[in-house]
């Protein structure tokens, strides 16, 4: 290990973060660093272990669970393996806002412990949550291992795309600068992604030589296609993607432009690193040390291979605690042995949010993929966004350029009519651009649908009107 690694990850980093209550993020790492490497069998054991601790807990401190077990007949004995997850029920951010603050926290850390937080809220509803330091170090030590993953030690140089203010793990505003600096962190600003600016970040980059560069997938992307118009290309090692949907064009362009990059697709949300691919890209390892993932449809676990709704229950979290957390996202899960020998358990299509899906009212699930694979022919279309309106009525943004002809506006209306089928209707609508959320995101799909009918239920109730 070189010098500076090891004076970074056992020296400063274990005492400054022990000085700002953040002592877990370092121990938590090293074990999780072990432990991706145990079998299958001994993750299992390990999830069985914390979850009847969790449970135990949460039977004694959160009345929403001493409600839902006591209506149920349920005592913590009853809660042997995460098999015995299903005799509780699926929750989601409906639920646990109508319980916040206080039947969904844990009334065992006293209020001054609680640190509030909230998800970012892309869609426009936020969820809101209490979490502590301990959680949280837990969480920083999740992402740490993920970009070890890729290829990152610390001490050696890396750069974020910069869209929200982030205070470090240490969270410690003060140290805040002093950290990225020990780090060799190199923020970029994506406020402003004008081709004016564009020369400037390969300029930074090149200066920086990160091993890692992490970025939204949209935001890498549009700099990406900007870099190859222009003939630009800098080299990052990896890039790590994060955030939204990450297409196969969207990668084979990331990967252009900062060749003979290797991008890597990262998935986290509403407080939780979920899951990261390795080195074979087949799938993505699931954090299991600190996260059980079921793939649920119509409430009812789906076998392996199968797509359905990734359900998500914390093992370290109490303070609000996240059991069978619907996170609204569609996935399947697999327990085959992935060739770089980590005994994680994969997500082996991760096919986006549902919202960055539409379910038809017959039944139809479409994905985003299936959209971006079709406008990236389409040359004269810059940018796109797929709004459901209503269950049946779809409207289609669409950023073009001078060289959009009848022809293109043809192949649009023949491609939407097929796949939505005669029962629904879509209009086009041509707009200037396409706006990022406040957190930063450019969304492919929203769903109007989805948002606020507060089902916990499955896909089926999605397509009834809100
Ligand atoms: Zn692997």
């Amino acid at each position: 290990m070189a010098m500076y690694t090891h004076f970074l990850r056992d020296i400063a980093l274990p005492v400054g973060s022990r000085m700002v209550g953040y002592g877990e993020v370092m121990p938590y790492l090293r074990a999780i660093e072990k432990s991706q490497w145990w079998t299958p069998e001994q993750l299992r054991e390990l999830q069985n272990q914390k979850l009847r601790k969790l449970i135990a807990h949460v039977y004694k401190f959160v009345p929403f669970y001493q409600d839902v077990m006591k209506e149920r007949g349920l005592t913590p004995d009853d809660f042997q393996t995460t098999d015995d997850l299903v005799k509780l029920p699926i929750v989601d951010k409906f639920v646990l806002t109508n319980n916040y603050p206080d039947r969904i926290r844990d009334q065992s850390i006293p209020q001054s412990r609680l640190i509030h937080a909230a998800s970012s809220g892309s869609t426009g509803e936020r969820l809101h949550y209490w979490t502590t330091r301990a959680q949280k170090a837990k969480k920083w030590a999740g992402l740490f291992r993920w970009w070890e993953m890729v290829g990152f030690d610390f001490g050696k140089p890396y750069a974020t795309f910069r869209l929200t203010p982030n205070r470090g793990f240490m969270g410690w505003p003060l140290a805040e600068k002093l950290e990225w600096a020990m780090l060799r962190h190199v923020w970029l600003s994506a406020e402003a992604m004008t081709d004016d600016i564009l020369e400037e970040y390969v300029r930074q980059i090149e200066a920086a030589q990160p091993v890692m560069l992490r970025s939204y997938a949209s935001t890498v992307y549009y700099l990406a296609r900007r870099m190859l118009d222009k003939n630009l290309n800098v080299y990052v090692p990896s890039i790590l993607t994060t955030g939204e949907t990450l297409t196969d064009n969207m990668r084979a362009t990331i990967a252009e432009a900062f060749a003979p990059a290797e991008v890597f697709n990262e998935y986290g949300g509403d407080g939780m690193q979920i899951a990261a691919e390795c080195h074979y890209h087949d799938g993505m390892h699931i954090n299991a040390e600190t996260l059980f993932v079921e793939t649920v449809r119509h409430g009812q676990r789906v076998p392996e291979g199968e797509l359905g709704e990734v359900v998500l229950t914390n093992l370290e979290a109490t303070a609000v605690p996240f059991i069978r957390y619907n996170i609204k996202d569609v996935a399947s899960l697999t327990n085959a042995p992935c060739p770089c020998g980590r005994g994680l358990p994969r997500l082996g299509h991760l096919e986006g949010r549902l919202t960055d899906m539409f379910v038809t009212p017959d039944g139809h699930w479409l994905t985003v993929h299936q959209f971006s694979g079709f406008f990236e022919h389409i040359n004269a279309v810059k940018a796109f966004q797929v709004i459901q309106k209503e269950v049946d009525f779809i409207l289609i943004k669409l950023v073009v350029d001078d060289s959009f002809s009848e022809e293109d506006h043809q192949a649009i209306v023949d491609r939407f009519e097929s796949y939505l089928g005669p029962n629904n209707r879509f209009v086009l609508e041509f707009v200037d651009e396409i706006p990022t959320t406040p957190s930063g995101k450019r969304r492919f799909f929203i769903s109007e649908v989805i948002q606020g009918t507060g089902n916990t239920l499955g896909v089926s109730k999605l397509v009834e009107p809100a």
